[in-house]
């Protein structure tokens, strides 16, 4: 079953240019999909549709059988989580825990529930006794994974994560890499996610997409994919 669909997707920032040409990308319940491409060829851009960020210009974008309309917005933003580049875009509470928390509190989850989920996330990240920590004196890969457990919590159905691995040193993107296929596996979550360290997309991938502006210039699994290339 598709999670993702998107059927002749345009988008344009400025009217004349096309950030999105026509695009045609669908995304299977549970896939692990890599899309790569140089700067500008629009990956973020078509991120941002996936939770209704952006809505499509023409054509048609489908997540979990609910159409990217503005009427979706908030069924959208609860089925797509998103982990950003720069985690401290993403971090802005006094404790780890308040952090993991606040999505929850936004959608009226409290007491014990509140309590178990956050640790059950927490735990997830390996990070349950940083429960008190300010988020903002962690090194960037612990934050990458408190950025992780806040999105993680909110039980995503497809989790879209922009360049997690940048600026993390190997270790931390190593560990970020087994969590990953973890919660892939243990949880059903479909992951979609930009790289440029291409060593990692054989660990990390089922299928890959090949942008350029605008347009998917190749795609397949990942067996495909590499053989094409
Ligand atoms: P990528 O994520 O692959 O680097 P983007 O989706 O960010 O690509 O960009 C696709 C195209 O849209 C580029 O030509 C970029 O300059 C343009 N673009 C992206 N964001 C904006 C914006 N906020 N305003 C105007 N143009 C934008
Ligand atoms: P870890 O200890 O989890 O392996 P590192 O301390 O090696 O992570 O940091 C990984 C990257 O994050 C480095 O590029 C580093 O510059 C950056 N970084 C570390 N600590 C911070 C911080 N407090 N604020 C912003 N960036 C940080």
């Amino acid at each position: 079953m598709d999670i993702i669909k998107l059927s002749d997707v345009s988008f344009s920032y400025d009217g004349k240019h096309n950030a999105l040409n026509h695009l045609d990308l669908t995304v299977g319940q549970g896939e692990r999909v890599a899309v790569l491409g140089p700067n500008g060829a629009g990956k973020s851009t078509l991120f941002q549709l996936f939770n209704g960020l952006l809505l499509p210009q023409g054509g048609r974008v489908v997540v979990d059988s609910l159409p990217v309309v503005r009427e979706n917005f908030i069924e959208l933003r609860r089925r797509v989580g998103m982990v950003f580049q720069d985690s401290d875009d993403q971090l802005f509470n006094a404790t780890v825990y308040r952090e993991v928390a606040y999505g929850l509190v936004n959608m009226k989850i409290a007491g014990e529930e509140l309590d178990n989920t956050v640790r059950w996330a927490l735990n997830i990240v390996g990070m349950e006794s940083y429960i008190h920590r300010n988020p903002f004196n962690l090194s960037g890969g612990e934050k990458k994974r408190i950025a992780l457990a806040s999105v993680i919590a909110m039980k995503p159905k497809v989790l879209v994560l922009d360049e997690p691995f940048n600026a993390l040193d190997p270790r931390s993107a190593s560990h970020l890499v087994h969590m990953l296929n973890d919660i892939n596996k243990t949880l059903g979550i479909t992951l979609i996610f930009t790289l440029h360290d291409m060593d990692i997309v054989p660990l990390l991938a089922d299928k890959v997409y090949l942008m350029d502006k605008g347009e998917v210039v190749l795609g397949g699994n990942l067996s495909e994919f590499f053989n094409q290339k």
